[in-house]
């Protein structure tokens, strides 16, 4: 920046010089070159506030993770007293503190019950490395070294890591980096897109179906000595809020359970309340035999993640295993796992994930699915607080708009300039905003995402 016209540039100007030293994940830089950032100086509630004073309603809870909404008082006076009591100390050579022992116990109570244990991280791409090497590890130690092969889907999301963008199926990060050994990936149960390609209606659990079956193609296709797992996001998140048809999870299961294959269920997004039930797997009774979890367990306000054992898979560490030589520094991190306490204990005692099932998520759902008569919107799907809308270019004739004319961007763009975050994902706009969220402030998100979709079905026209 030019310091010496510094003092006469707006606060937000000083800040955007500044941060032309910012190399930003997942965005062009070139890009910021031309338009500096967006400064989001403080939050409240469901509000952003920018630099220039204006307030953003935020329907992504950051990035799928403020779960509990922004300025929680029992959020940061935990972690303040912790930073006092103990900043940090380590869980390496038979160590632990109070705050990572009363969050692995809390975690065992409020995830499925044949789950117990919990390895700690910071992030869910650290979970999803972490679960790598726990699948690996358990067919060794079971003396079947030879299954290495974990199966996932297209457009799945599983993190940024080598490892985690491995599992994941996002072609654009692959493409640069490559795919690891041993990781392929299937079709996703994307019914919309697949009725897109087609050009016509389709059974939908019937689509489901097949889509679980080329799971089953892909095991029998390899030969399933060495196959190892299956890795899913309940609902997949950032590949478009992609809601399965009913058929789909319960023949999955059915097939993991079959070929005797773990089943691993992403829960960064889903987790903490996001479809109503407390987990994704409660939601559809999966059952899953390594659960990673982050984002939503702390609402967002430390980083911190980790990883859910079953216990049948616990036990064979336990009995098996010797020495688990994986870990971070920063596992059980006591200050981010004072917050995550206090997040779970204000998730218990304010009942957030019974009055975003009973109450908000059907009120939400039920306004949201009005935005489907749009014009511009092919199709409004979602579960929880959770919601897609498909822009296209002729919803009678499923006839999707040229990916290059970039229609997802423009509407999100005129979110933006009128105070509302919705993210575009291609020309999917996707909601996910914090649990905490009332009916007056959905039916304010209502009436902006409306007013949104007329500004850019005018710009395109
Ligand atoms: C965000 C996300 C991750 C990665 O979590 P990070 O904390 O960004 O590393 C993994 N899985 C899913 C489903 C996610 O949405």
């Amino acid at each position: 920046m030019n310091t010496a016209n510094a003092a006469n540039l707006s606060n937000t100007e000083k800040w955007q010089g500044m941060d032309g030293h910012h190399f930003h994940p997942f965005t062009n830089p070139n890009d910021l070159m031309q338009k500096p950032p967006r400064i989001i100086e403080s939050a409240q509630g469901v509000y952003l506030t920018d630099s220039d004073g204006n307030e953003l309603l935020d329907m992504m809870a950051g990035l799928w993770c403020v779960n509990m909404g922004y300025g929680q008082k029992k959020l940061i006076e935990a972690a303040s007293a912790q930073i006092s009591q103990l900043p940090y100390y380590n869980a390496f050579f038979k160590t632990s503190t109070p705050p990572a022992a009363e969050l692995s116990s809390l975690l065992a109570e409020v995830t499925p019950a044949h789950m117990h244990h919990a390895f700690f991280t910071s992030s869910g791409s650290e979970a999803n490395d972490t679960v790598l090497r726990l699948v690996w590890r358990y067919w060794d130690l079971m003396g079947k070294p030879e299954k290495r092969v974990v199966i996932s889907r297209k457009n799945a999301y599983h993190g940024s890591t080598i490892a985690a963008s491995s599992l994941g199926g996002m072609d654009e990060m692959h493409a640069q980096g490559g795919v690891i050994p041993d990781i392929v990936h299937v079709d996703q149960p994307n019914w919309f897109a697949k009725r897109c390609e087609l050009g016509t209606d389709l059974d939908r659990e019937e689509f489901g179906r097949q889509a679980a079956q080329s799971i089953a193609d892909k095991i029998e296709e390899l030969g399933v000595d060495k196959v190892a797992a299956f890795i899913a996001e309940p609902i997949q998140g950032a590949g478009g809020v992609i809601v399965p048809p009913d058929s789909y999870w319960p023949e999955v299961k059915k097939i993991c359970d079959h070929y005797g294959i773990l089943l691993v269920a992403d829960e960064v997004i889903c987790g903490f309340g996001r479809t109503g039930e407390w987990f994704g797997s409660n939601l559809y009774d999966l059952k899953p035999d390594l659960m990673p979890i982050a984002k939503g367990l702390s609402s967002g306000y430390l980083p911190i993640g980790g990883v859910m054992v079953a216990d049948h898979i616990m036990d064979v560490l336990i009995n098996k295993g010797g020495e688990f030589n994986h870990g971070y520094t920063y596992s059980g991190h006591p200050v981010c796992a004072a917050v995550a306490i206090a997040n779970l204990r204000l998730m218990i005692s304010e009942n957030i994930v019974e009055k975003v099932r009973e109450t908000t998520a059907p009120y939400l759902q039920k306004r949201f699915r009005e935005l489907g008569e749009h014009p511009l919107v092919g199709e409004a799907r979602g579960v929880g607080m959770f919601g897609a809308l498909e822009l296209v270019k002729d919803k009678d004739n499923y006839i999707k708009f040229d990916s290059k004319a970039g229609v997802g961007t423009i509407c999100r763009d005129f979110c933006l300039d009128n105070n509302l975050v919705m993210r575009a994902v291609g020309d999917a706009m996707i909601i996910s905003p914090p649990l905490i969220i009332e009916q007056a402030d959905i039916d304010v998100y209502i009436e902006r995402a409306w007013k949104c979709l007329d500004l850019t079905q005018k710009a395109i026209a």
